[in-house]
């Protein structure tokens, strides 16, 4: 309360804080800053005239419609579009088993209404998303973190006395944000099964899939999950494979969950906007992802591999780094000894920024000797200055 104003906040609202990290990283909008904190793609990898194309047309053919409210579910053939595309030769996914949704953060913050009691147990990766965090926190659910190492998510934790009794598992099994790790084929099955035996639900959060620069894709947990009997809820983003400014994703789910979903949905906004879901669709329909993805995709492999040299030659001994395989981020962990906050104070004053790795961790076990890296907006050259500012000040403080 100020001395001006008078309200009460509810207490789901006072027991969220704003993150010290958060304040920090404010200056890194300064143009002077070669920032590695951001979590935004690339523009240069936006598809501009061909959405303008799409807005132009719906727009002139359909305006009426595109103007129009719309069904919560979303708009029927960009749905049957989604259903499409994740359906494999075994595994079909039906049209009322998807949810157009305003990004997959929404998607979070209604699965967290959709689940979470005050105290319900969750388990996420450690590390894991921040955002999924922030989302499901508002819902005030007690975390149990899930071990994993350099292949992620480690399976058998998943059947262990403390994951018992859980509302459900938010997993990452590609380029995982933050680490960048990816989970085997063999281990997602392993997973599955634990899962299908253990009752529990599991939200695969994969906006990064189709940006896989090395190696071949591996299987979703959701077609691995529906053969061996569990129960996934897949969420995918545009974000990444056109552009987050449009603010779509989608939720597929067994029925029965999506209709929840779509009453959650129907309070908080009603729908997505009904323009973007029609010119996303006229985006995507004749197969322009297919064409478009390869550049973006190889853009994100030039600037990772770019980030990964200048580490081998900058940093010092001591110090390990992630390898990924697609996406945007990498994980770095300095000697244990060392903390990624105080790394960064000094990082600042010189003019580079990155995400110590605290944040991302759901309980106390947190790791203060990581931190992320982004190489997918900083250019060649500011990559290789950042690189080396951050490799002097690790040596100062060996
Ligand atoms: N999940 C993960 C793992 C992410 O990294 C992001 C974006 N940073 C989101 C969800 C949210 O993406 P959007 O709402 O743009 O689909």
């Amino acid at each position: 309360m100020d001395s001006q104003h008078s309200y009460t906040f509810s207490n789901r609202a006072n027991q969220l804080t704003s993150s010290a990290i958060r304040e920090i990283l404010k200056v890194t909008t300064r143009p002077e800053i070669i920032s590695f904190a951001g979590g935004l793609p690339s523009a240069d990898g936006f598809p501009i005239p061909e959405l303008r194309q799409a807005f132009d047309q719906v727009l002139a053919n359909d305006g009426r419609e595109a103007l129009q409210y719309g069904p919560t579910e979303g708009y029927t053939p960009l749905r049957q579009w989604v259903a499409d595309d994740l359906s494999t030769d075994d595994v079909k996914i039906n049209l009322n088993e998807v949810l157009i949704v305003s990004g997959s953060q929404q998607a979070l913050d209604m699965l967290g209404k959709l689940f979470i009691d005050n105290g319900s147990k969750v388990l996420v990766e450690s590390p894991t998303y921040l955002g999924a965090l922030q989302s499901f926190s508002v819902f005030e659910p007690e975390y149990v973190a899930m071990d994993t190492d350099e292949g992620g998510l480690i399976p058998a934790e998943v059947s262990t006395a403390k994951a018992q009794g859980a509302r459900f598992i938010y997993a990452l099994p590609n380029f995982q944000n933050p680490t960048g790790r990816t989970m085997s084929a063999e281990r997602r099955q392993e997973f599955v099964e634990r899962c299908a035996a253990a009752n529990l639900p599991i939200i695969e959060d994969d906006p990064y899939g189709e940006l896989r620069y090395i190696g071949s894709p591996q299987p979703s947990l959701l077609s691995l999950g529906r053969k061996a009997g569990a129960t996934v809820i897949r969420l995918g983003s545009f974000s990444k494979v056109l552009a987050p400014g449009l603010r779509l994703g989608y939720i597929v789910a067994p029925s029965a969950i999506i209709d929840k979903l779509v009453q959650i949905k129907q309070a908080t906004d009603l729908h997505s906007p009904t323009v973007t879901q029609m010119a996303v669709y006229e985006a995507v329909k004749n197969g322009f992802l297919k064409q478009h993805l390869p550049t973006v995709r190889e853009l994100y492999k030039r600037q990772c591999q770019f980030m990964l040299d200048a580490m081998q030659h900058y940093f010092p001994e001591g110090v390990h780094w992630t390898r990924p395989e697609g996406g945007m981020f990498l994980w770095v962990t300095l000697p244990e000894h060392m903390s990624a906050n105080e790394l960064l104070q000094k990082a600042i004053e010189r003019n580079v920024a990155f995400v110590p790795g605290e944040p991302f961790y759901a309980t106390a076990e947190a790791k203060t000797n990581t931190f992320r890296l982004s190489f997918v907006t900083v250019s060649e050259e500011r990559i290789r200055q950042g690189i080396e500012i951050l490799g002097q000040l690790i040596r100062e403080q060996l």
